[in-house]
């Protein structure tokens, strides 16, 4: 069965020799797991990592191994360097400036951040500046169903800690939007609009344009999470005029320990900080505080050095193959995949497939198999897949399931990883069954 999936980019995809080249940069693929070779087709939950970028974490840690922005040495001028060096490659890797560029630890860390900062300007903290931040009783969260736990849990305590009511945009029985019910969710209550980019377990993309809009008209925030999307599709922030953006360097080629928060330069500059400490500061009392300017203000405490310029080689990595052509390979291999999942008997594939715009993602259920049985076989055979509700439990409960198996690609995955995951399924379902 043939399937359409619908592409918004006219790159060319990576040639097969280019897929061949490539995989050679990352060592972790060329091993065999239990007797065979490693396919490995979790890059949704973490990428594996070019030597480019192992080798400037060590470069790093043995010439220039320094804290930032503090102490008069040549190794800290020199980390300091490398730090804000990054912060720029990065900010124009989104389309963003270097001052609305935040590190954090991941995505996870980015949107507590900002609920946080929301709840302390909430609380009359940041002084007239924050007042457009202020969020209360009477006053709406709007999410969606398909958001990552990471992008839910921290508005249910926003919402919890101010008063302010959420709600969310539901999916249809196929896991599509339901943007229908758009007008009664969006009003002028509406304060902060939160929502993935890409869903991590549909792998569809959501339609941001339409969302900020419908945001912006009634003046509430966007917050989109791009975990999804950063480390596959081009990601402007500022054509797609969101307020904020987070997504974690582990999915990108990058070390764990990284995550960037985008943030509008105005919005940041108002923002209160969520961590304090050192670093962040201008002059201390022992009373009071002065703070330090965006984007600085967020980054209390020693900070990951080594990270952030992992960060920059992964991002020059993904630059110098370009992100385009990138999206390209994978909405091919995505459609392998759901076109050969499609024709196995008993696989549901979970979300629509058919004239949606999809990245190289595919949950499945095979009613009467459990995913962690399906994952456990797959693994028997050297597949790596991810198993469970993929931190997304309202939306595997919306869709009926309790757990999916998870196939998910990127630059270096090829058609045959895509055909060895599919004929396992089968395979599975065969020996299950
Ligand atoms: N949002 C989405 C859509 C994700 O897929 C993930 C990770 O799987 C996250 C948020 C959280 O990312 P992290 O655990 O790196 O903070």
């Amino acid at each position: 069965m043939s399937t359409s999936i619908t592409s918004t980019t006219t790159a060319d995809p990576l040639s097969p020799a280019e897929v061949a080249a490539l995989r050679s940069d990352f060592p972790a693929l060329a091993q065999q797991v239990n007797g065979h070779p490693l396919v490995y087709l979790d890059s949704g939950a973490t990428s594996q990592k070019p030597r480019a970028v192992l080798e400037a974490e060590r470069d790093y840690y043995e010439n220039r191994n320094s804290a930032v922005h503090r102490g008069a040495h040549t190794l800290a001028a020199l980390a300091t360097e490398d730090f804000e060096e990054a912060r720029e490659i990065v900010a124009a890797f989104v389309g963003a400036s270097a001052e609305e560029i935040v590190w954090t630890s991941n995505a996870t860390e980015g949107i507590n951040l900002i609920a946080y900062a929301i709840s302390n300007a909430s609380l009359g903290r940041g002084g007239e500046a924050a007042e457009r931040f202020r969020i209360g009783a009477g006053d709406e969260i709007l999410m969606t169903e398909l958001e990552h736990h990471a992008n839910l849990i921290p508005w249910q305590e926003l919402a919890a800690r101010t008063g302010a009511t959420l709600r969310y945009i539901p999916a249809d029985d196929d896991g599509s939007l339901r943007l229908d019910e758009l007008d009664d969710l969006i009003g002028e209550r509406t304060r902060v609009v939160a929502f993935t980019h890409v869903s991590n377990v549909l792998g569809t993309v959501s339609p941001v344009e339409l969302l900020v809009a419908r945001a912006h008209a009634v003046g509430a925030l966007v917050v989109l999470d791009a975990c999804q999307s950063a480390p596959h599709l081009t990601l402007d922030v500022r054509a797609l005029d969101v307020d904020f953006a987070v997504f974690s360097g582990h999915k990108m080629l990058a070390p764990t320990g990284i995550g960037v928060l985008y943030g509008r330069r105005d919005l940041l500059d108002a923002l209160p900080p969520f961590l304090t400490g050192g670093s962040m500061i201008t002059t201390v009392t022992m009373e009071k505080a002065e703070y330090l300017a965006a984007p600085l203000r967020f980054e209390a405490g020693t900070q990951r050095v080594s990270q952030t310029i992992a960060l920059a080689a992964a991002v020059r990595y993904l630059d110098a193959i370009g992100m385009d052509r990138i999206a390209a390979h994978e909405t091919l291999l995505g459609r392998r995949l759901t076109d050969g999942l499609a024709a196995i008997d008993g696989v549901r594939i979970l979300g629509p497939v058919a004239g949606v715009e999809r990245v190289g993602l595919a949950s499945i259920d095979v009613p009467g198999i459990h995913s962690h049985d399906l994952g456990q076989f797959l693994d028997s055979r050297g597949i790596a897949v991810r198993v469970g509700h993929h931190c997304a439990q309202p939306l595997h409960r919306r869709l009926g399931v309790t757990s999916s198996t998870r196939a998910s690609t990127y630059l270096y995955s090829t058609p045959a990883d895509v055909d060895v995951f599919i004929a396992g399924v089968a395979d599975g379902i065969a020996f299950f069954g």
